[in-house]
């Protein structure tokens, strides 16, 4: 069984994850790298977390709105043609099917009786490539994402909550670091991508992004503090 289906909605919430990691651990990192309190580090994490989960749902809905703005336009359109059009609809699409390598008679019965049973829904499926079961869900996908950031956001935290004072920013960081190591290496699993090599690459940035965020923090915790 294909599970491209699922993988793409699961594939959103892993990068997602791999994003609300990156981001809540480098503010966190640049806030405690300024010599500031726990309490503020605290504070920046959980600020962190609310803000990327609510800009990840307004991105995401806007984002699965548009596409769902343009499956109904190609559905609308053809309803139109449906209905203005039957044979000529009828023709095209056993026009497809002989593309897709069957000879005429048999593409013609194959779209008769695909029409007869749900004449729109073949349509969709063959000609616009519209799965009706996958039809775009802004709401489902701005939630889904909103859930997975926080739920990854939440890392960054609680390696803070248990580091103690002297380790807080290398504690943060390695609990960061692994979580996107297994993120990475589950993202490459659903892409069928090499695990390795996947973990390595978001273990790597997030790395990165962490660096130049504690180098930021610190330059201006001792020239601002
Ligand atoms: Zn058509």
């Amino acid at each position: 069984m294909h599970r491209s289906g699922r993988a793409g909605w699961l594939r959103a919430a892993v990068l997602g994850s791999d994003d609300a990691v990156v981001s809540t651990a480098s503010l966190m990192i640049g806030v405690a790298a300024s010599s500031a309190p726990r309490m503020a580090i605290l504070v920046a994490g959980v600020a962190g977390l609310v803000a990327g989960a609510m800009s990840m749902a307004v991105g995401e809905y806007v984002s699965v709105s548009s596409q769902r703005d343009a499956e109904q336009a190609d559905i609308g359109l053809e309803k139109r043609e449906l209905a203005a059009e039957p044979q000529a609809e009828l023709q095209e699409l056993a026009m497809i099917y002989v593309k897709r390598g069957l000879d005429h008679e048999l593409a013609m019965k194959v779209a008769e009786q695909l029409s007869a049973r749900d004449r729109l829904g073949a349509h969709m499926r063959d000609e616009l490539g519209i799965d009706q079961a996958s039809l775009s869900r802004p709401l489902q996908a701005a939630w889904i994402s909103a859930a997975s950031f926080a739920a990854f956001a939440v890392v960054p935290i609680v390696a803070l909550l248990v580091a103690p004072p002297a380790l807080r920013i290398p504690v943060i960081a390695a609990f960061s670091l692994v979580s996107l190591a297994a993120l990475g290496a589950y993202g490459g699993h659903l892409g069928g991508a090499p695990l390795v090599r996947a973990a390595l690459r978001v273990t790597l940035g997030g790395a990165l992004a962490m660096t130049i965020t504690a180098a930021i923090g610190r330059i201006l915790g001792v020239s601002v503090g």
